[in-house]
Protein backbone atom coordinates (compact mmCIF):
# COMPACT_ATOMS: atom_id res chain seq x y z
CA UNK A 1 0.00 0.00 0.00
CA UNK A 2 1.27 3.39 -0.68
CA UNK A 3 1.07 5.84 2.05
CA UNK A 4 -0.91 9.20 0.77
CA UNK A 5 0.80 11.36 -1.80
CA UNK A 6 -0.59 14.86 -3.21
CA UNK A 7 -1.28 14.23 -7.25
CA UNK A 8 -0.40 17.21 -9.36
CA UNK A 9 -0.97 17.68 -13.33
CA UNK A 10 2.29 17.95 -15.62
CA UNK A 11 2.44 18.18 -19.56
CA UNK A 12 2.73 15.13 -21.85
CA UNK A 13 4.74 17.05 -24.18
CA UNK A 14 8.14 17.04 -24.27
CA UNK A 15 10.09 20.26 -24.86
CA UNK A 16 12.69 19.35 -27.98
CA UNK A 17 15.83 21.14 -25.78
CA UNK A 18 16.87 22.51 -22.18
CA UNK A 19 19.89 23.76 -20.61
CA UNK A 20 19.58 20.90 -17.91
CA UNK A 21 17.53 17.66 -17.85
CA UNK A 22 16.57 16.00 -14.42
CA UNK A 23 15.89 12.24 -14.55
CA UNK A 24 13.86 11.18 -11.44
CA UNK A 25 11.07 13.47 -9.92
CA UNK A 26 12.15 12.90 -6.44
CA UNK A 27 12.56 15.55 -4.03
CA UNK A 28 16.20 15.39 -4.87
CA UNK A 29 15.39 15.62 -8.88
CA UNK A 30 12.48 18.33 -7.83
CA UNK A 31 15.05 20.79 -5.73
CA UNK A 32 17.37 20.87 -8.32
CA UNK A 33 15.43 21.47 -11.01
CA UNK A 34 13.24 24.28 -8.99
CA UNK A 35 16.83 25.83 -7.60
CA UNK A 36 17.50 25.75 -11.73
CA UNK A 37 14.86 27.38 -12.62
CA UNK A 38 15.11 30.21 -10.31
CA UNK A 39 18.48 30.70 -11.64
CA UNK A 40 16.80 31.63 -15.22
CA UNK A 41 18.13 27.93 -16.54
CA UNK A 42 16.10 25.89 -18.87
CA UNK A 43 15.40 22.63 -16.90
CA UNK A 44 13.17 19.57 -17.77
CA UNK A 45 12.09 16.80 -15.42
CA UNK A 46 11.41 13.45 -16.28
CA UNK A 47 9.29 11.39 -13.80
CA UNK A 48 9.20 7.76 -14.48
CA UNK A 49 5.68 7.55 -11.91
CA UNK A 50 4.44 10.19 -10.20
CA UNK A 51 5.99 13.11 -8.46
CA UNK A 52 7.65 12.22 -4.77
CA UNK A 53 6.06 8.24 -5.06
CA UNK A 54 9.22 6.72 -4.65
CA UNK A 55 11.33 6.91 -1.22
CA UNK A 56 10.35 10.22 -0.64
CA UNK A 57 6.74 9.90 0.12
CA UNK A 58 7.57 6.93 2.20
CA UNK A 59 10.02 8.49 4.93
CA UNK A 60 9.61 9.41 8.61
CA UNK A 61 9.75 12.95 7.49
CA UNK A 62 12.91 14.01 9.48
CA UNK A 63 15.16 17.06 8.91
CA UNK A 64 17.78 16.82 11.42
CA UNK A 65 21.23 18.17 11.94
CA UNK A 66 21.39 15.56 15.34
CA UNK A 67 23.53 12.74 15.19
CA UNK A 68 24.56 13.74 11.24
CA UNK A 69 27.89 12.62 9.93
CA UNK A 70 30.68 15.68 9.60
CA UNK A 71 30.53 15.27 5.81
CA UNK A 72 26.71 15.78 6.05
CA UNK A 73 25.93 18.57 8.92
CA UNK A 74 26.66 21.91 6.70
CA UNK A 75 24.41 20.33 4.32
CA UNK A 76 21.56 19.30 6.90
CA UNK A 77 22.01 23.04 8.44
CA UNK A 78 22.02 24.53 5.03
CA UNK A 79 18.49 22.73 4.10
CA UNK A 80 16.90 23.94 7.36
CA UNK A 81 16.98 27.12 6.94
CA UNK A 82 15.99 26.50 2.84
CA UNK A 83 13.10 24.56 3.92
CA UNK A 84 11.87 27.47 5.46
CA UNK A 85 12.80 29.46 2.62
CA UNK A 86 11.25 27.53 0.10
CA UNK A 87 7.88 27.89 2.10
CA UNK A 88 7.77 32.05 2.11
CA UNK A 89 9.32 32.46 -1.45
CA UNK A 90 7.06 29.95 -3.54
CA UNK A 91 3.89 30.23 -0.87
CA UNK A 92 3.97 25.91 -1.45
CA UNK A 93 2.97 23.83 1.54
CA UNK A 94 5.55 21.43 2.01
CA UNK A 95 4.50 20.77 5.99
CA UNK A 96 8.25 22.00 7.15
CA UNK A 97 8.55 22.86 10.67
CA UNK A 98 11.17 23.47 13.35
CA UNK A 99 9.14 20.86 16.18
CA UNK A 100 12.26 20.06 17.55
CA UNK A 101 13.89 16.24 17.39
CA UNK A 102 13.38 14.27 21.08
CA UNK A 103 15.93 11.17 21.64
CA UNK A 104 14.93 9.66 24.43
CA UNK A 105 17.48 6.50 26.31
CA UNK A 106 18.23 4.13 28.68
CA UNK A 107 21.13 3.12 27.75
CA UNK A 108 24.19 4.85 29.12
CA UNK A 109 26.54 3.93 25.89
CA UNK A 110 24.11 5.48 23.35
CA UNK A 111 23.65 8.75 25.88
CA UNK A 112 27.65 9.39 25.72
CA UNK A 113 27.88 8.91 22.24
CA UNK A 114 24.97 11.71 21.63
CA UNK A 115 27.41 13.46 24.66
CA UNK A 116 30.43 13.57 22.10
CA UNK A 117 28.33 14.09 19.36
CA UNK A 118 27.14 17.44 20.84
CA UNK A 119 30.63 18.61 21.60
CA UNK A 120 31.78 17.95 18.22
CA UNK A 121 28.37 20.03 16.83
CA UNK A 122 28.97 22.84 19.18
CA UNK A 123 32.36 23.36 17.04
CA UNK A 124 30.16 23.32 13.63
CA UNK A 125 27.87 25.90 15.19
CA UNK A 126 24.77 23.38 15.80
CA UNK A 127 22.96 23.89 19.06
CA UNK A 128 21.49 20.28 20.74
CA UNK A 129 20.66 20.17 24.59
CA UNK A 130 21.73 16.86 26.25
CA UNK A 131 19.01 15.75 28.99
CA UNK A 132 19.47 14.62 32.44
CA UNK A 133 17.21 11.74 33.17
CA UNK A 134 14.73 14.23 35.26
CA UNK A 135 14.77 16.94 32.25
CA UNK A 136 14.41 13.63 29.65
CA UNK A 137 11.75 12.01 31.48
CA UNK A 138 9.76 15.52 31.49
CA UNK A 139 10.33 15.92 27.88
CA UNK A 140 9.13 12.23 27.26
CA UNK A 141 6.55 12.73 30.00
CA UNK A 142 3.75 11.05 27.56
CA UNK A 143 5.61 7.74 27.70
CA UNK A 144 4.82 7.75 31.38
CA UNK A 145 7.96 6.26 32.64
CA UNK A 146 12.01 7.24 33.52
CA UNK A 147 14.70 7.64 31.64
CA UNK A 148 18.41 7.99 31.80
CA UNK A 149 18.88 10.84 29.39
CA UNK A 150 18.28 11.94 26.19
CA UNK A 151 18.53 15.04 23.97
CA UNK A 152 16.28 17.78 22.17
CA UNK A 153 17.70 19.27 19.02
CA UNK A 154 15.22 22.26 18.87
CA UNK A 155 16.26 23.93 15.87
CA UNK A 156 15.55 20.62 14.10
CA UNK A 157 12.48 19.47 12.16
CA UNK A 158 9.65 17.28 10.16
CA UNK A 159 8.63 18.13 6.57
CA UNK A 160 5.54 16.12 5.71
CA UNK A 161 6.62 13.47 2.85
CA UNK A 162 3.15 13.45 1.50
CA UNK A 163 3.50 17.11 0.20
CA UNK A 164 6.73 18.09 0.07
CA UNK A 165 7.67 16.72 -3.73
CA UNK A 166 4.83 17.69 -4.94
CA UNK A 167 4.88 21.51 -3.45
CA UNK A 168 8.01 21.96 -5.05
CA UNK A 169 7.32 20.40 -8.39
CA UNK A 170 4.33 23.16 -8.29
CA UNK A 171 6.52 25.91 -7.36
CA UNK A 172 8.89 24.93 -10.73
CA UNK A 173 6.57 24.65 -13.07
CA UNK A 174 5.25 28.17 -11.91
CA UNK A 175 8.43 29.69 -12.40
CA UNK A 176 8.28 27.71 -16.06
CA UNK A 177 10.09 24.51 -15.38
CA UNK A 178 9.06 21.60 -17.43
CA UNK A 179 7.51 18.67 -15.71
CA UNK A 180 6.62 15.34 -17.14
CA UNK A 181 5.43 12.39 -15.31
CA UNK A 182 4.79 8.44 -16.35
CA UNK A 183 8.03 9.38 -18.35
CA UNK A 184 10.78 7.47 -18.26
CA UNK A 185 14.72 8.49 -19.27
CA UNK A 186 16.47 5.29 -21.04
CA UNK A 187 19.49 6.34 -21.56
CA UNK A 188 21.95 9.18 -22.59
CA UNK A 189 23.08 10.46 -25.71
CA UNK A 190 26.45 11.79 -26.68
CA UNK A 191 28.54 13.94 -29.23
CA UNK A 192 32.47 14.25 -29.14
CA UNK A 193 32.62 12.21 -25.71
CA UNK A 194 29.74 14.97 -23.62
CA UNK A 195 25.96 14.12 -23.22
CA UNK A 196 24.35 15.67 -25.85
CA UNK A 197 20.51 14.29 -25.15
CA UNK A 198 18.35 12.04 -22.98
CA UNK A 199 16.62 9.57 -24.13
CA UNK A 200 12.71 9.02 -22.81
CA UNK A 201 10.19 7.21 -23.98
CA UNK A 202 8.28 9.87 -25.31
CA UNK A 203 11.40 11.43 -27.63
CA UNK A 204 14.43 12.96 -27.40
CA UNK A 205 15.27 16.04 -25.46
CA UNK A 206 18.86 17.46 -26.37
CA UNK A 207 20.61 19.06 -23.62
CA UNK A 208 24.62 18.96 -22.51
CA UNK A 209 23.91 18.50 -18.65
CA UNK A 210 21.58 15.77 -17.26
CA UNK A 211 21.14 14.94 -13.63
CA UNK A 212 20.86 11.60 -12.42
CA UNK A 213 18.46 11.53 -9.46
CA UNK A 214 16.90 8.10 -10.04
CA UNK A 215 16.99 6.95 -6.10
CA UNK A 216 17.08 3.38 -6.47
CA UNK A 217 17.07 2.96 -9.93
CA UNK A 218 20.34 5.39 -10.13
CA UNK A 219 23.03 2.37 -10.10
CA UNK A 220 21.39 0.31 -12.75
CA UNK A 221 21.19 3.27 -15.08
CA UNK A 222 24.28 4.23 -14.77
CA UNK A 223 25.20 0.41 -15.64
CA UNK A 224 24.06 1.05 -19.27
CA UNK A 225 25.76 3.95 -19.73
CA UNK A 226 29.35 2.08 -17.96
CA UNK A 227 29.66 3.67 -14.91
CA UNK A 228 29.57 1.63 -12.01
CA UNK A 229 28.39 3.15 -8.85
CA UNK A 230 28.11 0.72 -5.95
CA UNK A 231 24.28 0.95 -4.59
CA UNK A 232 21.86 -1.20 -2.34
CA UNK A 233 18.74 -0.98 -1.33
CA UNK A 234 17.27 -2.28 2.08
CA UNK A 235 12.88 -2.12 2.68
CA UNK A 236 11.80 -0.98 5.59
CA UNK A 237 8.45 -1.08 6.51
CA UNK A 238 6.36 1.78 8.31
CA UNK A 239 3.19 2.58 9.35
CA UNK A 240 0.31 5.32 10.22
CA UNK A 241 -2.10 5.70 12.85
CA UNK A 242 -5.20 7.70 13.08
CA UNK A 243 -4.63 10.99 15.21
CA UNK A 244 -5.41 10.84 18.65
CA UNK A 245 -6.61 13.19 21.34
CA UNK A 246 -3.51 13.50 23.77
CA UNK A 247 -0.62 15.98 22.88
CA UNK A 248 2.50 13.73 21.94
CA UNK A 249 5.74 14.69 21.27
CA UNK A 250 5.99 15.86 17.25
CA UNK A 251 8.98 13.83 17.02
CA UNK A 252 10.31 11.31 19.52
CA UNK A 253 13.06 8.23 19.28
CA UNK A 254 13.59 5.37 21.10
CA UNK A 255 15.78 2.43 20.48
CA UNK A 256 12.62 0.77 20.56
CA UNK A 257 10.51 2.84 18.07
CA UNK A 258 9.59 5.92 16.37
CA UNK A 259 6.57 8.58 16.15
CA UNK A 260 6.48 11.43 14.18
CA UNK A 261 3.21 13.31 13.58
CA UNK A 262 2.16 14.15 10.59
CA UNK A 263 0.12 17.52 9.74
CA UNK A 264 -3.30 16.04 9.70
CA UNK A 265 -2.83 14.64 13.14
CA UNK A 266 -1.31 10.72 12.35
CA UNK A 267 1.40 9.19 13.49
CA UNK A 268 3.96 7.74 11.48
CA UNK A 269 5.98 4.87 13.62
CA UNK A 270 8.60 3.29 12.60
CA UNK A 271 11.84 0.94 13.96
CA UNK A 272 14.89 2.64 13.40
CA UNK A 273 17.80 0.77 11.23
CA UNK A 274 15.31 -2.30 10.87
CA UNK A 275 14.69 -3.09 7.56
CA UNK A 276 14.73 -5.93 5.21
CA UNK A 277 17.66 -6.89 2.68
CA UNK A 278 16.19 -8.58 -0.60
CA UNK A 279 19.27 -10.06 -2.63
CA UNK A 280 19.61 -9.15 -6.33
CA UNK A 281 22.30 -9.57 -8.77
CA UNK A 282 23.14 -6.00 -8.26
CA UNK A 283 23.71 -6.22 -3.95
CA UNK A 284 26.17 -9.66 -5.12
CA UNK A 285 27.94 -7.49 -7.18
CA UNK A 286 28.81 -4.66 -4.60
CA UNK A 287 28.40 -6.75 -1.93
CA UNK A 288 32.49 -6.72 -1.34
CA UNK A 289 32.38 -2.86 -1.12
CA UNK A 290 28.98 -3.11 1.51
CA UNK A 291 30.24 -5.34 4.37
CA UNK A 292 31.82 -2.39 6.63
CA UNK A 293 28.28 -1.06 6.44
CA UNK A 294 26.72 -4.23 6.57
CA UNK A 295 28.72 -5.20 9.51
CA UNK A 296 27.95 -2.24 11.64
CA UNK A 297 24.25 -2.81 10.94
CA UNK A 298 23.59 -6.03 11.06
CA UNK A 299 21.93 -6.81 14.10
CA UNK A 300 18.83 -4.36 12.89
CA UNK A 301 18.46 -6.66 8.98
CA UNK A 302 16.33 -9.32 8.16
CA UNK A 303 17.27 -11.62 4.63
CA UNK A 304 14.48 -10.86 2.85
CA UNK A 305 12.95 -12.28 -0.77
CA UNK A 306 12.61 -12.22 -3.86
CA UNK A 307 10.56 -8.50 -3.94
CA UNK A 308 13.73 -6.72 -5.59
CA UNK A 309 14.49 -9.00 -7.96
CA UNK A 310 10.66 -8.96 -8.92
CA UNK A 311 10.72 -5.04 -8.76
CA UNK A 312 13.51 -4.68 -11.41
CA UNK A 313 15.30 -1.45 -10.09
CA UNK A 314 18.75 -3.63 -9.13
CA UNK A 315 18.71 -5.56 -12.82
CA UNK A 316 21.67 -6.03 -13.93
CA UNK A 317 20.55 -6.40 -17.40
CA UNK A 318 21.26 -4.30 -20.47
CA UNK A 319 17.98 -3.12 -22.10
CA UNK A 320 17.56 -1.15 -25.51
CA UNK A 321 16.31 2.09 -26.42
CA UNK A 322 13.63 1.57 -28.32
CA UNK A 323 11.98 -0.43 -26.05
CA UNK A 324 9.95 -0.43 -23.08
CA UNK A 325 12.77 -0.82 -20.27
CA UNK A 326 12.46 -2.40 -16.21
CA UNK A 327 11.53 1.66 -15.35
CA UNK A 328 8.07 1.32 -17.62
CA UNK A 329 7.19 -1.39 -16.35
CA UNK A 330 7.21 -0.38 -12.37
CA UNK A 331 6.16 2.70 -12.21
CA UNK A 332 5.75 3.28 -9.07
CA UNK A 333 8.45 0.78 -6.28
CA UNK A 334 5.94 -0.19 -4.22
CA UNK A 335 7.51 -2.97 -2.64
CA UNK A 336 5.54 -4.87 0.46
CA UNK A 337 5.61 -4.48 3.42
CA UNK A 338 6.89 -7.27 6.15
CA UNK A 339 3.89 -8.05 8.31
CA UNK A 340 6.26 -9.45 11.39
CA UNK A 341 8.17 -5.40 11.18
CA UNK A 342 4.53 -3.61 11.00
CA UNK A 343 3.36 -5.81 13.95
CA UNK A 344 6.37 -5.42 15.93
CA UNK A 345 6.98 -1.58 15.40
CA UNK A 346 2.85 -1.41 16.50
CA UNK A 347 3.34 -3.13 19.66
CA UNK A 348 6.51 -0.94 20.40
CA UNK A 349 4.30 2.28 19.90
CA UNK A 350 1.99 1.33 22.17
CA UNK A 351 4.59 0.86 25.09
CA UNK A 352 5.83 3.58 24.25
CA UNK A 353 3.52 6.10 23.79
CA UNK A 354 0.46 3.89 25.95
CA UNK A 355 -1.99 6.73 24.46
CA UNK A 356 -2.04 5.52 20.90
CA UNK A 357 -3.35 2.54 22.07
CA UNK A 358 -6.79 3.95 21.17
CA UNK A 359 -5.75 4.52 17.61
CA UNK A 360 -6.12 2.88 14.31
CA UNK A 361 -3.34 2.12 11.73
CA UNK A 362 -4.69 3.60 8.76
CA UNK A 363 -1.58 2.52 6.35
CA UNK A 364 1.29 0.46 6.15
CA UNK A 365 3.83 0.48 3.66
CA UNK A 366 7.39 0.23 2.94
CA UNK A 367 10.28 1.76 0.97
CA UNK A 368 13.48 0.85 -0.41
CA UNK A 369 16.23 2.69 1.10
CA UNK A 370 19.31 3.80 -1.20
CA UNK A 371 22.55 3.30 0.09
CA UNK A 372 26.07 3.94 -0.70
CA UNK A 373 28.80 1.61 1.08
CA UNK A 374 29.73 5.11 3.52
CA UNK A 375 26.34 6.25 3.81
CA UNK A 376 27.21 9.60 2.12
CA UNK A 377 25.40 10.35 -1.05
CA UNK A 378 27.07 10.41 -4.42
CA UNK A 379 26.96 14.06 -5.93
CA UNK A 380 29.02 15.29 -9.20
CA UNK A 381 29.72 15.19 -12.34
CA UNK A 382 31.22 11.12 -13.68
CA UNK A 383 34.86 11.15 -14.58
CA UNK A 384 34.57 10.42 -18.00
CA UNK A 385 31.32 11.58 -19.20
CA UNK A 386 30.94 15.28 -19.05
CA UNK A 387 27.94 16.74 -18.17
CA UNK A 388 26.48 13.27 -16.53
CA UNK A 389 26.15 14.25 -12.62
CA UNK A 390 25.27 11.73 -10.30
CA UNK A 391 22.74 12.70 -7.36
CA UNK A 392 21.41 9.54 -5.67
CA UNK A 393 22.58 7.06 -2.57
CA UNK A 394 20.93 8.86 0.00
CA UNK A 395 21.21 6.16 2.18
CA UNK A 396 18.35 6.88 4.43
CA UNK A 397 19.15 10.91 5.14
CA UNK A 398 17.95 12.23 1.77
CA UNK A 399 14.85 13.75 2.67
CA UNK A 400 15.51 16.13 5.05
CA UNK A 401 18.64 17.54 3.27
CA UNK A 402 17.17 17.33 -0.27
CA UNK A 403 16.97 21.62 -0.48
CA UNK A 404 20.81 21.89 0.34
CA UNK A 405 21.69 19.20 -1.89
CA UNK A 406 19.14 20.25 -4.80
CA UNK A 407 21.25 23.88 -4.47
CA UNK A 408 24.30 22.44 -4.66
CA UNK A 409 23.36 20.14 -7.73
CA UNK A 410 22.11 22.96 -9.13
CA UNK A 411 25.16 24.36 -8.06
CA UNK A 412 27.23 21.91 -9.98
CA UNK A 413 25.30 21.88 -12.90
CA UNK A 414 25.43 25.38 -13.59
CA UNK A 415 28.92 26.36 -13.08
CA UNK A 416 27.79 28.72 -9.41
CA UNK A 417 29.58 28.30 -6.40
CA UNK A 418 28.89 25.50 -4.59
CA UNK A 419 26.79 25.87 -1.04
CA UNK A 420 28.78 23.78 0.35
CA UNK A 421 32.03 22.03 -0.08
CA UNK A 422 31.00 19.27 -2.89
CA UNK A 423 34.53 17.43 -1.82
CA UNK A 424 33.10 14.60 0.57
CA UNK A 425 30.26 13.55 -2.19
CA UNK A 426 32.23 13.08 -4.78
CA UNK A 427 31.17 10.24 -7.03
CA UNK A 428 35.23 9.43 -7.82
CA UNK A 429 35.79 8.05 -4.00
CA UNK A 430 34.13 4.40 -5.10
CA UNK A 431 36.44 3.75 -7.90
CA UNK A 432 38.93 3.40 -5.89
CA UNK A 433 38.79 0.47 -2.78
CA UNK A 434 39.34 4.25 -0.07
CA UNK A 435 36.26 5.35 0.67
CA UNK A 436 35.33 7.00 3.90
CA UNK A 437 34.26 5.66 6.77
CA UNK A 438 30.76 4.46 6.95
CA UNK A 439 28.48 7.08 8.59
CA UNK A 440 27.66 6.62 11.99
CA UNK A 441 23.92 7.16 11.76
C1 LIG B 1 11.05 4.15 5.37
C2 LIG B 1 11.99 5.29 5.07
C3 LIG B 1 12.27 6.22 6.08
C4 LIG B 1 13.10 7.30 5.81
N1 LIG B 1 13.22 8.31 6.73
C5 LIG B 1 13.90 9.45 6.41
C6 LIG B 1 13.91 10.58 7.28
O1 LIG B 1 13.22 10.61 8.30
N2 LIG B 1 14.66 11.65 6.94
C7 LIG B 1 15.40 11.68 5.78
O2 LIG B 1 16.10 12.68 5.55
N3 LIG B 1 15.36 10.65 4.91
C8 LIG B 1 14.63 9.55 5.19
N4 LIG B 1 14.57 8.51 4.31
C9 LIG B 1 15.34 8.59 3.06
C10 LIG B 1 14.72 9.51 2.04
O3 LIG B 1 13.36 9.20 1.85
C11 LIG B 1 15.49 9.39 0.73
O4 LIG B 1 16.89 9.55 0.96
C12 LIG B 1 15.06 10.45 -0.28
O5 LIG B 1 13.65 10.46 -0.42
C13 LIG B 1 15.71 10.14 -1.61
O6 LIG B 1 15.16 11.00 -2.58
P1 LIG B 1 15.48 10.75 -4.10
O7 LIG B 1 14.83 11.83 -4.85
O8 LIG B 1 16.95 10.51 -4.26
O9 LIG B 1 14.82 9.32 -4.42
P2 LIG B 1 13.30 8.89 -4.69
O10 LIG B 1 12.35 9.59 -3.82
O11 LIG B 1 13.29 7.40 -4.64
O12 LIG B 1 13.03 9.40 -6.14
C14 LIG B 1 13.66 8.88 -7.29
C15 LIG B 1 12.66 9.04 -8.43
O13 LIG B 1 13.31 8.77 -9.65
C16 LIG B 1 12.39 8.13 -10.52
N5 LIG B 1 13.18 7.46 -11.54
C17 LIG B 1 14.11 6.49 -11.38
N6 LIG B 1 14.68 6.16 -12.56
C18 LIG B 1 14.10 6.95 -13.49
C19 LIG B 1 14.25 7.07 -14.89
N7 LIG B 1 15.15 6.34 -15.57
N8 LIG B 1 13.47 7.96 -15.56
C20 LIG B 1 12.57 8.74 -14.88
N9 LIG B 1 12.38 8.64 -13.54
C21 LIG B 1 13.13 7.77 -12.86
C22 LIG B 1 11.62 7.21 -9.58
O14 LIG B 1 10.37 6.84 -10.11
C23 LIG B 1 11.50 8.05 -8.33
O15 LIG B 1 10.29 8.77 -8.27
C24 LIG B 1 13.74 7.40 4.54
C25 LIG B 1 13.48 6.47 3.54
C26 LIG B 1 12.57 5.43 3.79
C27 LIG B 1 12.25 4.46 2.68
Amino acid sequence: MSPPLRRIQTSPTLPASADVVVIGGGIIGVFTAYYLAKRGISVALVEKGSIGAEQSSRNWGWCRQQNRDARELPLASKSLDLWEQFAAESGEDAGFHRCGLLYLSNDEAEISRWASWREFAKTAGVTTHMLSGREASERGQATGRAWKGGVFSPSDGTADPGKAAPAVAAALIRLGGSVHQNCAARGIETEGGRVSGVITEAGVIKTRTAVMAGGAWASSFCRQLGIRFPQASIRQSILSVSPVEHRLPDAVVSAGVSATRRNDGRYALAISGRARVDPTGQFLRFASQFVPMFAKRWRNLRPGGLEAIRSGHETLARWRLDAPTPMERMRILDPKPDPVSIKDTHRRAIELLPQLRDAKITHAWAGYIDSTPDGVPGIGEVQGLPGFILAAGFSGHGFGIAPGAGRLIADLASGGEPIVDPIPYRPARFSGSAWGKVADF
